[in-house]
């Protein structure tokens, strides 16, 4: 089985970029406005017909198509302030991934709008407990520490058990999924670019497709293609879609960070490697 998950950050109104999430230098890249996140979703509605799908669904899916998830990392405010609205018209759900010592703090959710987006249907999971700047730098026991603290607060807060999680950073590693696994995570999503799924001490890891500010609306479209992106039959056309789209806006502009991601998702389409954002 193979799945499409799209990774977003925070979606910001009017270009205040530290008005929600993390605002460290180079942070405001992973972020879309508004404007640009309506025509991202835009284009993937064009081409998909059906919702993107829930973690917890996938053991649903049986036909063909390759389905898709929407996730959101961090934990900023703009979850609820901008992306819950623009989802429930389209009567979409995603998962957003809370880094568990900024809850309340400026710029992220607080309890009750965690559980106000549960409540409407989305998925909360953890995205570590404070977010180390290289998790799979960090040793057993720290990592350990990282997966149960963050989901024992969560489980909490929601009164449900908390089973999905998302790694900060990207950095993922064996060791990061296993510790994953063992603190009761059910569902680890990395930043490999690829749809291919594994399952780590019972744990099933999925990949994503990063999507930063200043990518087109079409790498989003591109991405989902026609529910027929996972058959060997239609892949090359549909890469062949993905590569002229990417091109045609001229990446390694100004932004490193942006080419990198445009060159990984491109390096993943053409030759099903599987390579970190
Ligand atoms: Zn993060």
């Amino acid at each position: 089985m193979r799945v499409i998950c799209l990774l977003y950050h925070d979606v910001i109104e009017e270009s205040d970029w530290n008005s929600s999430g993390f605002t460290g230098p180079g942070t405001a890249k992973y972020k879309l406005s508004r404007r640009e996140f309506e025509a991202h979703v835009e284009s993937i509605a064009k081409m998909r017909h059906e919702p993107p799908k829930l973690a917890r669904e996938l053991t649903t899916v049986i036909d063909d198509t390759v389905p898709f998830l929407l996730t959101f990392d961090d934990g900023g405010e703009s979850a609820i302030r901008a992306v819950a609205g623009i989802l429930k018209e389209l009567g979409w759900s995603g998962h957003f991934f809370v880094t568990v010592d900024q809850i309340g703090k400026k710029g992220f959710l607080n309890p009750e709008q965690i559980r106000s987006l549960r409540r409407e249907g989305h998925v909360i999971g953890s995205h570590s407990f404070s977010h180390p700047m290289r998790m799979s730098r960090c040793s057993e026991g720290e990592l350990v520490n990282q997966w149960t603290s963050s989901v024992k607060i969560l489980s909490e807060i929601l009164n449900e058990q908390v089973d999905t999680a998302s790694v900060p950073g990207g950095y993922y590693s064996n060791r990061v999924g296993e510790t994953a696994a063992r603190a009761g995570i059910r569902v680890l999503f990395n930043s490999e670019p690829t749809t291919a799924i594994h399952n780590v001490l019972g744990c099933r890891v999925l990949g994503r497709y990063n999507i930063s500010r200043g990518m087109p609306p079409g790498v989003s479209g591109d991405l989902e293609g026609n529910g027929s992106i996972g058959t060997s039959r239609n892949l090359p056309r549909h890469s062949q879609g993905g590569l002229t789209s990417l091109l045609d806006t001229g990446c390694c502009e100004n932004d490193e960070v942006i080419c990198e991601s445009r060159l990984a998702v491109l390096i993943s389409i053409l030759t099903g490697s599987s390579c970190r954002l």
